[in-house]
C-alpha cells in the first residue's frame, strides 16, 4: 500500500480572476520521485508553490502528513549567482531558513550538516570556489545542496532542468535517481522525456490533475494525441 506524504484535496487555485487550478485531488507518495508534468502554463509551479505553503488554496486543502520539511528549490537559483560568497557559504545559508548571512559563525552542526549536503551532490571539492564561478549545472547542485542543508524530508524542484546543457541535465537526473533513494523528490518540468527512468509517478497538470503511476505509459497516450 502507498504511504501518502502529501494530499491535495479538492483543490482550487486563483490569481485574481485566473483560475490556475481546479478541482485538483492527488497524492504525492511518501519515497520515490513524483513529476509533475505538462505544458507551460498548465499549474505546474502553482501546485509547487501550494505544496510547498507559499501559496495557500482558495479551495480544498493541501495537507502534509507528520509535518514533513519541505525544502523548496525555485526555478532560478534563490540568490544572485554573481554574489561574492562561496558554495560552502551559499549551502551553509541553508541551514539559516534560507537567509545568507556573511560572516557570520556556524555551530559545527550546521557545518557538518552542510558538508554533507556536499558530499551528497558531489560538490565536496568545491567548498572554497566562488558561486559566481560555477558552470549552470553546478549552480544547480549547490541550490539542492542547500535545500538538503535545511533538513529537508520533501525536495520540491520547480523546473530544475531550464537552462541547462544536454551533459548537465543527465547529471541532474541521475543526481535525483540517487537523492530519491533518501529523500521523497517532486520534480516540476515540462520535458518528460527526461523523466521517463527516474520518475516512479506522473502526474499529468493542466488547469486540473491526471495521475498516471507509471511516467511511460503517460508518455504514450499524449503521443497518441490523446489530450487530457
Ligand atoms: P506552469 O508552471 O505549468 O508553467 P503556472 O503555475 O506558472 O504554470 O501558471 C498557471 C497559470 O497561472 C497561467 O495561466 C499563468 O499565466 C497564471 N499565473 C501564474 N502566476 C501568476 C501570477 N503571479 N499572477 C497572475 N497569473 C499567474
Ligand atoms: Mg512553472
Amino acid at each position: 500500500m502507498i504511504k501518502e506524504l502529501i494530499k491535495f484535496e479538492d483543490v482550487r487555485f486563483c490569481y485574481n480572476d485566473v483560475c490556475a487550478v481546479h478541482d485538483v485531488t492527488f497524492i504525492i507518495p511518501d519515497g520515490g520521485l513524483t513529476a509533475l508534468v505538462g505544458p507551460n502554463g498548465g499549474g505546474k509551479s502553482t501546485l509547487i508553490k501550494l505544496l510547498s505553503g507559499f501559496l495557500k488554496p482558495d479551495h480544498g486543502k493541501v495537507e502534509v502528513i507528520n509535518y514533513a520539511a519541505i525544502g523548496y528549490v525555485s526555478q532560478g537559483f534563490g540568490f544572485d549567482s554573481s554574489f561574492p560568497i562561496t558554495v560552502k557559504e551559499a549551502i551553509l545559508s541553508g541551514t539559516l531558513e534560507n537567509k545568507i548571512k556573511l560572516f557570520k559563525r556556524y555551530s559545527s552542526d550546521q557545518i557538518k550538516k552542510a558538508e554533507n549536503a556536499m558530499a551528497m551532490v558531489g560538490l565536496e571539492n568545491f567548498g572554497s570556489r566562488g558561486v559566481s564561478q560555477l558552470s549552470g549545472g553546478q549552480l544547480r547542485r549547490v541550490v539542492i545542496a542547500r535545500a538538503l542543508a535545511s533538513d529537508a524530508d520533501i525536495l520540491v524542484l520547480d523546473e530544475p532542468d531550464s537552462n541547462l546543457d544536454m551533459e548537465s541535465t543527465k547529471e541532474l537526473y541521475s543526481l535525483l535517481n540517487e537523492l530519491k533513494k533518501v529523500k521523497t523528490i517532486v520534480v516540476a518540468s515540462h520535458h518528460i522525456n527526461y523523466l521517463l527512468d527516474v520518475a516512479d509517478t506522473a502526474i499529468y497538470v493542466k488547469k486540473t490533475v491526471w495521475g498516471y503511476a507509471n511516467p511511460h505509459e503517460l508518455k504514450e497516450k499524449l503521443n497518441e494525441g490523446i489530450v487530457l
